[in-house]
Parts: structure tokens; sequence; C-alpha cells
């Protein structure tokens, strides 16, 4: 007989101390996720897309499932999701779960590093809801991203929590299809896992993430290796570092038939993490140090040295609109490209001024920002368009995206693609549409901390990383905490966390 499955989706990365909430408007919109969905459109839409949710319908076709589609719904990352919109999207999922009558089981889609305004572990509390309403034995699977800062409440009211292993994100469907097979293996068996979960005592800043490079390379083979014989499944969470609770940081979570393996499989990554320590230390540079860098390397070369700026990035709560490195490129009389600015006001007058006309305009630097400002200038309007195009490459994976009207403004020698909508510079054709070949420019600026290397690394010469002032300190060990677990470092090799409480304590005696 075939199984009865409930799948729904609700994705968000908090950034606590970004400039901007998520509202319902960001859900429905979707930005950089699909548009939200409701009932047979969470199967129609999600079906060929790179999402857990992707991966879990093609799954559950091939398996059979009698599949009962609920919600799913994703915003761009910022800070807390409101109120508002938190209850609504989990009253809809949590009512459709009810209204679905008797289940084999429940997938779901979730980031894992989701704050809301009145609630620190967002997804903690929908498992638990979940849990709830269909009782102890129906299991419940979710997908979550490598980002997800991984609660006990999330462990306990799930039955398996399968992450990501890249970073650039290129396996989310395949992620999604290993918890579909695992929620699989759960109703054809009848019992539930053994669960081992391991917290690591670090933070590790997301622009040293990358499993592209060492030592996130060797980590995510150390977990794939895990999975053997009585092991069904490790995940290693290497977590958000900008969500202000005691949930935040890097964990390993492993399930088996048996508690003694599962043990064994978590102690093994949680050792390869501890070992790579330092090597989790990486190293950026200032605006005009790093422009500088980049110019003496860029000479005589034939590819682009591409310079992440990290502190901007939109894919960890930045609203993608700073201008430190703009300013930094036109000081120090770079050429070359950057991308996206996102300034809506911008666009327009470029847009009404028409093509080749000089606009004096101040650019980006609207989100107040200590440290940044709109920039003054006159730019000339080099390219106008209407920023609707497909993303060939391997990040967004064929995704259309709307940026709304867009322009390439040029300043001196240094190009800036201006975009009315957010998302993250992750795709060459972002340059292109813009009038910007990428390839052609000695030094390609992009606000992106990581994902940007799924399309960009094989033009690239040479990858630095840039902070200039943002809303996503390259190094969590700047942010205002108020509420990390007592103890954990807050970078690697870096300074362990004291509650206010007690640094006040220390001052007094
Ligand atoms: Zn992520």
């Amino acid at each position: 007989m075939s199984k009865r499955v409930a799948l729904a989706g609700f994705l968000h990365e908090t950034n606590t101390f970004a400039p901007s909430k998520a509202r319902m408007a960001d859900f429905v919109q979707g930005g950089g996720y699909m548009p939200l969905a409701r009932g047979d459109a969470v199967l129609s839409q999600g079906r060929d897309i790179n999402l857990g949710i992707g991966g879990a319908v093609q799954f559950g076709e091939s398996a059979g499932w009698d599949m009962v589609p609920i919600l799913w719904a994703g915003a761009i990352p910022s800070a807390h999701v409101c109120k508002t919109a938190y209850e609504s999207i989990a009253d809809d999922i949590i009512w459709g779960i009810r209204a679905a009558g008797p289940l084999d089981g429940v997938f779901l889609d979730l980031h894992g590093a989701m704050v809301a305004e009145h609630l620190d572990d967002g997804e903690g509390a929908l498992l638990a809801r979940v849990r709830d309403i269909v009782g102890p034995d129906v299991p419940i699977a979710a997908a979550l991203d490598l980002h997800g800062n991984i609660t006990a409440q999330m462990v306990e009211a799930a039955d398996v929590l399968v992450g990501f292993r890249t970073y650039p994100h290129v396996d989310m469907a395949e992620t999604g299809n290993r918890a579909a097979v695992q929620l699989d293996e759960l109703m054809a068996r009848g019992a539930p896992f053994a669960k081992a979960f391991r917290r690591l005592p670090f933070l590790v800043p997301i622009a040293w993430q990358s499993t592209r490079s060492e030592p996130g390379r060797a980590i995510y083979d150390v977990t794939a290796a895990q999975e053997a014989g009585a092991v069904a499944s490790a995940s290693f969470f290497f977590g958000f570092p900008a969500a202000d609770f005691p949930g935040c940081g890097p964990t390993v979570v492993c399930y088996g038939s048996n508690q003694q393996d599962a043990d064994r499989a978590a102690a093994t990554i949680e050792r390869a993490v501890l070992e790579a320590e330092s090597a989790l230390a990486g190293e950026s540079f200032t605006p005009d140090a790093g422009v500088i860098e980049a110019m003496r390397i860029a000479q005589g070369a034939t590819k682009p040295v591409v310079i992440a700026d990290t502190q901007d990035n939109p894919g960890a709560g930045g609203d993608s609109n700073t201008t430190g490195m703009l300013r930094a490129m036109v000081a120090q009389g770079a050429s070359g490209a950057i991308g996206n600015m996102v300034d809506p006001a911008a666009a327009r007058a470029a847009h009404n001024a028409g093509q080749g006309a000089v606009i004096e305009i101040a650019l980006g630097g609207q989100s107040g920002i200590v440290g940044d400002a709109p920039y003054k200038a006159r730019f000339t309007v080099e390219t106008l368009t209407e920023g609707k195009f497909v993303c060939p490459g391997p990040f967004y994976g064929g995704a259309p995206l709307d940026m709304g009207p867009s322009a390439c403004l040029r300043i001196d020698d240094v190009r800036v693609v201006v975009t009315t909508t957010k998302a993250q510079m992750a795709d060459r054709e972002m340059f292109r549409n813009a009038g910007v070949v990428p390839e052609d420019q000695a030094i390609l600026v992009v606000k992106s901390s990581v994902h940007f290397r799924a399309d960009f690394d094989e033009i690239a010469l040479v990858i630095l990383t840039c902070a200039a002032p943002g809303p996503m300190p390259i190094s969590p060990a700047s942010l205002p905490w108020t509420n990390l677990a007592p103890g954990i470092r807050m970078e690697p090799m870096g300074k362990p966390f004291t509650p206010h409480s007690e640094r006040r304590a220390e001052t007094t005696h």
C-alpha cells in the first residue's frame, strides 16, 4: 500500500543583527527561493527546482508515495521573521497536516537558522507543533541547510534531520532526496533511529565555510564516509554565526540502527572539525588593501581577480547596497565591475535619464550601516535593462531572476550593476545582463561570501575576501552578542563568549 506523506516547507536564514525583517510579502515573493506555493502548486513548482522540496517530490513520485502537499514558503535572509508572518505560515502548515487525516510520514523542507520576533528557535517550535499533531509514531524527516543552527528541540521533535554537504549549495535537491530516502526507511521499519547530537565549541565565519576548498571539503568527506553499516544518516552543520541565541553554532547529527554506532560516527566528525579549527581561521583585507592587492595581481593577467564583498552578502542578511568597495575601487583608480548594488531610486533615475546620459546621484548606502554612506557622484548610464533573465550557472541552476529595472552605471573605469530587487550575485549572467562581460574585467567585486564560487571559480585568477563596512561582519567575534551559549568561542581560535552579567561581575571584582 502506498505511503501517505504530507510535504511542507518553511525556510529563512535569520541574521538577528541585520537591518530589515522578513514580512509575509517577502515569503510570498520568495526572493532567491521560489514564490510561496500552496497545495498542488508545491508539487508543480517545486518538482524540478534545486531545493530540498524538489528532491523529496522526485523521490516521492518514484517511490509511489501518496503525497499531500501543504505549503512551501521561503524568503531571502534578513533580520527576524515578523511574528505575524511566522504564525500565519506555521498555522497554515499545522492546519494542513491536521486536515490531511491519517498520515504515514511528514517531510519538511527547512533551513534550520530561523529566528522569529517572538521565538529563538523557529524550526524547533514548528517541529514540536507538528509532532504534537501527528503523535509519537509518525516519522518526521527534515532537509536542512548547511547553515542550520541545530537545536536539541529540533533533534528531539524530528526523527531525522539531513543537511546539505556543499557551500555553495549545489546539493539542495539531493539533500531533499536523501531526507526522503530516510523517511521512507523509517516508515518501512516502523521504529525510530538512535540519535547522536554534538555541539562544536566555536563559531565559523561563513567566508571560511566553503566546501570547495580545505578544510571544508575534507570535513564533508569524513561526514559522508560515516554513512555505512548501521549508520543511516550523518550530517555536519557549519551553522549560521549571526543568530543571537544559545543554539547558534556548528553541530553534528547522526542516526543509526543502534546508539553505539551513531555515537561513534558523530564523534569521528566532531574530531575532524576540532582538528581543523586553526585552518578555519581565514584572512581578509580592508577595502583599500584588497583593491591594491587585486590591482597588483591583475597586472598582465588574462583572468579577473574576484573580490568577495562578504560583509554585505544578501545571502546573510545584507541589503546589497554598501559602498565601501566602490569607494576603494574609485579611490585606487582600479578597473573593473561591481555587482549588485540594490538601489531602486538609482535604477529609476538611470532609466529616466536614458542610455548615455550622465546622472548625479547618491548611490547605495541607504541601510544606515556604521561606516557606510551613499556614494555621491556623477555616473554615466552605460546600459539599461528590465532585469529579467535566466541564470544558467550551477548556483541558481537555470532559475529565472527578476531584478527589476536595472542599469550599468560607470564612474572612471568602474562599472556598477544597479538593480531594483535583491538577489545574491552568484551567477555571471547577473553581470552580463547589464552589459558587463565578467570574463573581460580586471577586477570583479561580488556581494557574496561563498555562493559566487559556484559560477566564478572557473574564471577567477585569484579570490580575495574584503571586509568593507556591512551588516554581516566577517568575524562573528565582532558582533554585539548577548545570548550565545556561554563559553563558545566567537571565532576559530578566538575568545569565548561571556554573558553580560558575568562580564559586569568581572569588572567589579
Ligand atoms: Zn546556507
